[in-house]
């Protein structure tokens, strides 16, 4: 979707900070955290509700989290894992993706 701000930042038009990325999943720290390490993982592919994301997207998404969740818990952060299906999220676009908030401990 060509307005879409996690699209563009999907493809570079937007810079972020990358924490993790593969064929099916993008995550990257937030521009305006709510707390320390402050991470959005959304599917690569534009879905606008939880209906319109495809089974094996979400899964994608689910384990990513699960697979960055657990390397920063290795490495000594305290983790907290909010899964967040929102519908609209700033500029009142429509994304769906996981936050993930990591704190060193
Ligand atoms: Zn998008």
């Amino acid at each position: 979707m060509e307005d879409c701000v996690f699209c563009k930042i999907i493809k570079g038009d937007i810079p972020s900070y990358k924490i993790y990325e593969d064929d099916f999943v993008y995550a990257f720290l937030d521009i305006n955290p709510s707390s320390p390490g402050h991470t959005l993982v959304v599917p690569k592919k534009h879905s606008e509700n939880i209906f319109d994301i495809e089974k094996d997207d979400l899964k994608q998404v689910i384990f990513a989290s699960k697979e960055i969740a657990q390397k920063m818990r290795d490495l000594g952060c305290a983790v907290l894992i909010y899964i967040i299906i929102m519908e609209q999220y700033r500029d009142k676009l429509f994304f769906i993706f996981i936050f993930i908030s990591f704190r060193v401990v």
